[in-house]
């Protein structure tokens, strides 16, 4: 068996699940009242991720924001997060990185993704984050349910053995996120306009075309959809949480 392949997926506690009839603003509100000094957003990167950041800015800009650079970010990601943070006013944004003696044992040429992309995301992706969120209880993530694939069920509170998992903007509509982008008048990542409608690592990202599921172009020709952060690892002695899968 592929050791980074997904052990558990877990779904929703019931006591939770009427988080999904507030707004993004009120689930992050009451996330980051109840988890005060033990939350952070994890910026995954992502063509939409202003709409939750200048959420997370107008509520306290203070809150810890994990970016992840995994070394194979496009340049205009990295411009588009330094103009970003600015603009917001976010004073606490960490860069996580992959480990020197991860890349030098296991990638060492950065070319580790033509072979193994799992392996590349982990060591990439999943190994910096778990490193990082060693110092939190729970976590806020930017997914949506109209992203489809194993999103499609995505609840607004999940839980698992180590973490409490907030997504304020599962409910949300391309259509929700548009008009917040307008009347914010929040500034695009630059590839969308070349019909990237998600945008990762360069290596794995490629343009949709229209009426394609907006991660189409992430791995694309792959099985794969997700880079593993999503993923809960089964922990000896831990439970995943059941719950009622909303
Ligand atoms: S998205 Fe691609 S390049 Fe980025 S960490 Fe994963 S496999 Fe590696």
């Amino acid at each position: 068996m592929n050791s980074y392949a997904p052990q558990i997926t877990p779904r929703p506690s019931a006591a939770t699940s009427a988080l999904r009839l507030l707004s993004p603003q009120e689930v992050l509100r009451d996330a980051l009242a109840r988890y005060h000094g033990r939350i952070a957003l994890v910026w995954s990167f992502g063509s939409e991720s202003a709409v939750l950041l200048h959420m997370i800015s107008r509520i306290d800009p203070a809150t810890p924001v994990l970016f992840l650079d995994t070394g194979q970010l496009v340049a205009q990601s990295l411009d588009y997060r330094r103009n970003l943070v600015a603009r917001l006013g976010l004073t606490d944004v960490r860069d996580l990185r992959p480990a020197y003696a991860d890349l030098a044992v296991t990638d060492p040429r950065g070319d580790l993704w033509k072979t193994n992309t799992d392996a590349c995301c982990h060591i990439r992706k999943v190994l910096p984050l778990d490193v990082a969120l060693e110092g939190f209880d729970a976590w806020i993530t930017g997914r949506k349910r109209f992203h489809g694939g194993d999103r499609l069920r995505l609840a607004v509170e999940e839980r698992t053995p180590s973490h409490v998992k907030f997504n304020p903007l599962a409910n949300w509509a391309k259509e929700d996120l548009d008009a917040y982008v307008a009347e914010h008048d929040l500034p695009p990542h630059p590839l969308v306009e070349f019909g990237y409608a998600s945008v990762g690592c360069w290596p794995c990202t490629q343009p949709v075309e229209e009426g394609q599921d907006v991660r189409a172009g992430r791995w694309a020709g792959q099985d794969k959809t997700e880079c593993g952060i999503h993923v809960t690892r089964a922990t000896p002695g831990a439970d995943a949480d059941l719950g009622d899968g909303l």
